[in-house]
Order: C-alpha cells, then structure tokens, then sequence
C-alpha cells in the first residue's frame, strides 16, 4: 500500500472513471439517473452500490469517504455534514434502544454539550470518568448497559494526552469499541487504528481540510472489534431496507460485515436524519486534505516555537502543550506522536477582563473565532466562548480554567506571529 503522503493525495480515485478528470469532480446533482427498475431496486436495498441520491451518497463525497478510508487503512468510512453529525449518529447507533458510554469530560464543547444535555433524552446516557489520564478510571465507570469509550486523542482546548493503547485494552476487555475523536491530532499526526482504536470520528472543518472554508465529518471503522450479538443486537436486526434479492430482509452484520457500522449509519441514521455533506464541501475538504502533512509540519513547528515564548513571559500564567517543558505528557507524546503534538495549545492570560479584550483586539494576526486547525491563526477565550455550554462544574471537570486562551496556530510566519503576541502583550499591560 502507498504511503500516507501519496495517499492524502491519490487514493480512492481513478480518472477513468470519471470522464479522465485530473481534478475530482464535484457532481452538483441531487439525483442520479438509475437506469432500469432491476438496478433501481439493487440500489435501494444495498445491493448495488452506486450513486442514487445525494443524501445517502454522491461520488465527489465517496471519493472523500474512500481517501479517508485508505488513509487511515480502515474498512468503512462515511462522510457527513460535521463532526456533530459524526458524534451524534456513531452514538445514536452504538447506544440503540439505551445505554450509555463512558466519556472524558475533556471535549469539545459541543460533544460534551450532547453528552451532558441532548444524547440523554434519546436514551443515550453519559458516563463522565472522574480522572480521564487512568485507563481504572474508565474501567470503573463501565456497567453491563455500556455500549463504547469515548475520548479526544488530543484534547480541546488543553491538549491533554491519554494512554490510548490502555484504555483499548479496557474496552475490549468488556466488550465495546474505543471510539476517539481525531481531530485536533489530524490523520498526519496519529494514527488511531495502530493503537487499538476501532472508530476514529473527525471534524474535517478543522485541520484534516484546514482552510476554514467547509463544515465536514466523517466516521471510519477498521473490522478490528467484533459487535457482539448481545450486547449490540441493531446490528443483527434484519431490515426491510436491506433486502437481498430474493426480497428477504438482511441485517448490516450479513450486507456489510467488515464495516457494519458505516453501513447502519448510513442507511438509517443519513436516511431517516440526513446530515449529508455536500458534494462542494467534500471537494473542498478533499482539496484541504492533499496539503495536510506540509501543513501540520509547519504549523506544529510555529506551536512550538510559540510555546517557548509564552513560557518565558510575564503575563502568562500557565503555557498547556505537550512541547510545553513543564507538561506531563512528554512519555506519551514520545509514543504517539512522534510527528509531533499539533497546533493547539492553551494558556493561562494573567490580566482582568479589560486587560483580555485589549489584548485580542490589539492582534493584528490572531483571527478572534471559534475556529481551529485552519491555515489563519486563531485565538479564544474559551471559557466563555467554545465551552460556554459548561456550567462551572463542568468547567472545572474539563479541567478548563478561567484564564484560559486557546491559540490555533495557522501558516503565517513565525517571526510575525511572535511579534504579534508581543505587541499586544505590551500594548495590553504597558497601558495599565
Ligand atoms: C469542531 C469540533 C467538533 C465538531 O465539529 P463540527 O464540524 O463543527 O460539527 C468535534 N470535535 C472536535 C474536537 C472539534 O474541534
């Protein structure tokens, strides 16, 4: 198989197939032609797979869904309208008919919102582990209606790190799925499915496409953990909507058996919810995603550089990045990323809420929004912006302080952006 850089490039397309196109297409149709009635029923019922409505699948978005695929070497991917659709359909599912997963509460604001606020009243309960850094802590909060673990591999905003290998070992022990959340890392810097994960869900609005010009996500799964009949019945339940030829209904285990998942989430939750990204934002994440490494490599050069600057000023209480000297994750960056730890990190701003507003109005380069992983720098205050939805319990749960200024580091220079902080950092506590 290719290599990843090769790959982010080239794979799951082949120009012939679509009219020689050097550039993937962007089939702008709601529908397709079926042909005769005969194709018309494989279509609908799974048998035939192939472009029928733009909802359930289109080419441009399953060339994204195949390059995720290959990518990360899995067996399954779909592409939805976001990370949320991605979260929330992955647990709609896992969870059928109620149960509950086992979550850090270090996550995005809105998964953690869902989590706390939305997945509840359809029957999928959290459970918050109290020290999400100990693999015991998720094994204590597993019970026998516990359907899968879910966590950030680089966490948002702090960068937090976890013994992923660990915590696999907990869930398969019990019989569920370690599902993570890839996005801050990226495709480039971790590969989840080495480490025992087995559902890797990204935002691709963020670095995997990296310009901030789409809203996309996606889900992919690698066959490496068996569903089983008992504890996950939806996947042997026989559906009308995958019927085999003969008419009899099958279930997603007997149509799709190495990616059951993808499958079920796409003929019942894209179906009957229809989060579907379109096929302009696939191309435009599908064109983010071919400058991925040259990206990542930079931007987590500049975070570090940035890093060293924030630790050496006054005005800074506390600089969280694995390169940081001080963080506690220098072992496990050393095992999981060894390309490095990405260009999130968060600090602690030493001034009053006059002193904040200053200092981000006085940027010239740091973009004041609720962004990451795009190619334009990026600051926010955090606790009351990207994780407002967490009341000061949560907050504190999520380790999220209320100093806290998350930075998303772009493309732009280096030397600039330092020179930015610096003139804000001065303008800001030279006026006081
Ligand atoms: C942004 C983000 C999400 C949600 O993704 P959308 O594409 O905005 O729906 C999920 N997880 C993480 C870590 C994120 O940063």
């Amino acid at each position: 198989m290719a290599d990843f850089d090769t790959k982010r490039i080239r794979a799951g397309y082949n120009s012939a197939d679509h009219n020689y196109a050097v550039n993937v297409p962007i089939y702008q149709t709601a529908a397709f032609d079926i042909g005769d009635v005969a194709r018309g029923e494989r279509l609908w019922t799974f048998q035939e797979t192939g472009a029928l409505y733009t909802r359930v699948g289109n080419p441009t978005v399953g060339v994204l869904e195949e390059r995720l695929r290959l990518l990360e070497e899995g067996t399954g991917a779909i592409a939805l309208a976001s990370g949320m659709a991605a979260i929330s359909y992955t647990f709609l599912y896992l969870a059928q008919g109620g149960g509950n997963i086992v979550v850090s509460p270090a996550l995005y604001g809105g998964a953690e919102d869902a989590f706390s606020h939305f997945l509840p009243h359809y029957g999928v309960k959290a459970k918050f582990v109290e020290d999400r850094f100990s693999p015991e802590s998720y094994e204590k909060a597993i019970d026998t209606d516990t359907k899968a673990i879910f966590l950030e591999t680089i966490s948002n905003p702090n960068a937090e790190l976890y013994d992923i290998e660990a915590i696999a070992k907990v869930a398969h022990r019990h019989g569920i799925p370690l599902v993570v959340d890839n996005t801050v890392a990226t495709p480039y810097l971790f590969h989840p499915f080495s480490h025992g994960v087995d559902v890797i869900i990204y935002s691709a609005t963020k670095g995997l496409s990296g310009h901030g010009n789409a809203i996309a996500g996606a889900v992919i799964e690698n066959n490496t953990f068996h569903f089983s009949k008992e504890k996950f019945p939806q996947f042997y339940e026989k559906s009308y909507k995958l019927k085999d030829a003969a008419g009899v209904a099958r279930s997603p285990i007997e149509v799709s058996p190495d990616a059951p998942l993808t499958l079920a989430i796409r003929a019942f939750l894209l179906e009957f919810i229809g989060a579907a990204i379109g096929p302009f934002d696939a191309y435009l994440v599908l064109q983010g995603l071919s400058t991925i490494s040259e990206r990542l490599e930079k931007q987590v050069k500049t975070t570090e550089k940035i890093v060293k600057f924030l630790e050496r000023r006054d005005e800074v209480g506390w600089v969280n990045h694995p390169s940081a000297a001080d963080s506690p994750y220098h072992q496990l960056a050393k095992k999981y990323f060894p390309k490095g730890t990405g260009a999130l990190l968060s600090f602690g701003f030493k001034g009053d809420r006059e002193q904040l507003n200053t200092f981000i109005t006085a940027l010239s380069y740091f973009s004041y929004q609720a962004n990451l992983g795009d190619v334009r720098s990026l600051i926010i205050n955090s606790p009351k912006t990207t994780h407002a939805e967490l009341n000061e319990q949560h907050l504190i749960r999520a380790g999220i302080s209320y100093d806290t200024i998350r930075v998303s580091v772009g493309l732009e220079s280096s030397v600039d952006l330092i020179e930015d902080l610096k003139q804000a950092f001065e303008k800001t506590f030279q006026s006081k």
